[in-house]
Formats: structure tokens, sequence, C-alpha cells
């Protein structure tokens, strides 16, 4: 029944599916939720550092005052490492909500937001969000960004795009494009489209993958850097993430966020993981093992995968499309929960996020025996 209540345009719109708890899963099959393994929203295996925590307990004392609006201590440490004033940083309520403001700050009704195909889901929730058009570009044989299809989209939009958004690495294909390649679709772009450039899991690149996004933004005033604190640094759950960009763009997010829309647990928390280097230092290297693990298995097993820059892989486990559901149930009945992605329009393929050791062999050790007996 269609409600007569509520905007066209959002009644078009498809809600998020996210991962399913280990409380959901526990209850819908009967299983113990000690022995379930979650790898299925690439959060941090590690959990939360230590050191958040306990700056999490100091803060907890405070609770009953709002916090701090403007991040003051946070963007001070922010700013010092990446090297831009403070007024360049926009905290967010997750890195999403960087993203939702950057859609919000420039487009509306009629207006056109282009994004790559098997890109995160939350663009074109976004983009609906505000009532815009969704432009969805690809995808390419390598299920990356084609930045050039895209650059051609925004020319076609002509006055009417206002936003593109790019994922590196992107999620859920794990595709990496190589800094060159967004340099020059940043020179490229008509000074009137906002870039944003989102490093969800910047933190898992190669040291030869790395670049320099700090100085593109310094010198393109239409870019957004956003990034986040619910992948390496473990605070998921917490919900904090930051974007950079020039004094004008950041200006303009700052007038439509809430004004407490980072909490104070999350303010304390981030502060003390962002200068965790061993924390972070950790989980990349056991997130390298794990890829290893993984595609080592996938390789015997037989099984397609795309080559991942973040932290979890793409892998093809059948034919037919609904191989990745069959599959997926299968799993879950085993305790083991990875995510589906036919809502990405891959519906042959699974996204496994990498864990533990232990977590890693599990999964394998159940993918092993399905396959078997399919
Ligand atoms: C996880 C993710 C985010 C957002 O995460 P937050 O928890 O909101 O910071 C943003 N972009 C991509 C590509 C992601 O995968």
């Amino acid at each position: 029944m269609t409600s007569k209540i509520g905007l066209k345009h959002i009644h078009a719109i498809a809600p998020y599916v996210g991962g399913r708890p280990i409380s959901e899963v526990a209850r819908d099959y009967g299983l113990d939720e000690s022995k379930i393994v979650k790898l299925a929203s690439n959060e941090n295996p590690l959990g939360m550092p230590q050191s958040a925590q306990d700056a999490m307990l100091k803060a907890a004392a405070d609770l009953g005052r709002y916090p701090d609006s403007n991040g003051f201590e946070l963007k001070k440490v922010l700013s010092e490492r990446l090297g831009v004033p403070a007024d360049w940083i926009t905290l967010g309520n997750g890195s999403n909500d960087i993203l939702e403001l950057a859609a919000r700050a420039v487009a509306q009704a009629g207006d056109e937001i282009i994004f790559s195909r098997h890109a995160f889901a939350v663009y074109p929730l976004a983009t609906q969000a505000v009532g815009a058009k969704s432009i969805e570009v690809g995808p390419t044989d390598s299920y990356g960004h084609d930045l050039p299809a895209m650059l051609a989209a925004i020319n076609a939009s002509g006055p009417k795009a206002k936003l593109v958004f790019v994922a590196n690495p992107n999620n859920p294909t794990g595709s990496y494009l190589p800094a060159k390649e967004i340099e020059a679709f940043l020179m490229a772009v008509p000074s009137s489209v906002v870039v944003v450039l989102d490093e969800a899991y910047n933190e898992y690149l190669a040291p030869e993958q790395r670049y320099d996004a700090i100085a593109w933004v310094k010198r393109f005033p239409n870019m957004i850097l956003s990034r986040s604190f619910s992948k390496a640094y473990g605070l998921a759950g917490l919900r904090i993430g930051y974007g950079v960009a020039q004094p004008h763009l950041t200006d303009l997010l700052n007038r439509i966020r809430q004004p407490f829309n980072v909490n104070s647990l999350a303010q304390a928390a981030a502060i003390a993981a962002f200068q965790d280097t061993a924390f972070l230092q950790k989980g990349f290297e056991l997130n390298r093992a794990g890829y290893a693990q993984l595609t080592n298995a996938f390789d015997q097993f037989g099984l397609t995968y795309l080559p991942s820059a973040g932290n979890f892989v793409l892998v093809k486990v059948g034919d037919d499309d609904e191989a990745g559901s069959r599959i997926n149930l299968a799993l879950l009945k085993r305790g083991i929960i990875v995510r589906p992605v036919g809502n990405y329009g891959l519906p042959q393929w699974l996204r496994i996020s990498i864990g533990l050791t232990e977590e890693n062999a599990a999964f394998l050790d159940a993918l092993k025996d399905i396959l078997a007996q399919q």
C-alpha cells in the first residue's frame, strides 16, 4: 500500500541493507552467539583499540554535558598530522555523515550526482534523499571505477552535474585507482562539480599504493576528502569520520550538520585511536596476512576473486544469479556471516571481510564444505 504521506523521491528509496548482527543470526538459526563469525561489515577484527577504551572511560564522566560542537581537540590532532588548518576539517557521525552533508550542500531535485556502478550503496541513498538523480557509470571489466567514462557522464550532465563520488579503494569491489588517474580526473572535472574522494579504507593501502590526497585538497577547491574511524581505527560502533576540504566548502557542510553530530565518546576515542600507530600497524599486518590466507584458498578452490586494496575480498561463488544468496544462506546456518552483494548488482558474488586468522579459517572450512555439496 502506498501512503499519501511522504515525498515521492523518498518513497523511491530502497533502504540500506547492512551486515546482519550476530545476535539476530543467533536467534534466527538457533546458534550460540559466541560461536558466530561475522565477516560482513568490514569492521576491524581486532575490535576497538585499548587506547580508545581508556579515553572513553575518562570521557564518560562528562556525559551529562553536550559534546564539543566544534570538536576542537580532535580537529587539532587531525590538523597537525594532516597539515591543514582546523577550519578545513568537518567531523561526521561516521564518514557516512560527510557523504550526506556533501550531497545536501550542493544538490537538490533536478540535479545529478555521478558515481560508479558497483560502488558504495550510500551514494545512491545520499543522492535520492535530496531528490537528485543518480547517474551510474560502468561497470568496467575490472569492476573498478572508469574515471574517463565518469568524466564523460559529468560533461553530458552539463549544469545539472553537482557532485561525483569516487571511492578509493572501492567497496564492495576492493578496486584501487592509481594516483595519476585520480589527479587527471580532478584536473578535468569542471570546478562547479564537487568531487568527494571517499577513502574509508585508505589506511589499508600498501606503501607503494599510497599518495598525497591532502595535496589535492589544497589544489582543488571543489574537492572533499572523506575518511573514517570505522575500519582501520576499529571504532565502527561509535560513528565517527571526517572530511577535509577548503574553508568555503567546509563552511557549507558546517551550516547544515547537526550542531552535536559527533558525540563526546567518539571524539575522545578518535583522538586516542588516531595516535595509536601500533594498533594501526597491527591491523594492517593482520589484514595483509588474512588477504593472503583467503585468496590462496580461493585459488585452491578454483574460485574467482577480485584483487582488493581494502580489508575485504569479493569472491564469485557460482555462475547463476542465485549463487550468492544460496551460499550465503548455507554459511549463515553454520554461523558464518558474510555479505551478499545482489543489491550491488553482483548476485554471483559474496563480500568477505578479512577477519582474524581463525575466523578466516572457519569461513574457509565452511565454504569448502558447502561447495563440495553443491
Ligand atoms: C564503510 C564505508 C564508509 C563509511 O563508514 P562510516 O562508518 O560511516 O565512517 C564510507 N565509504 C565506504 C566506501 C565504506 O565502505
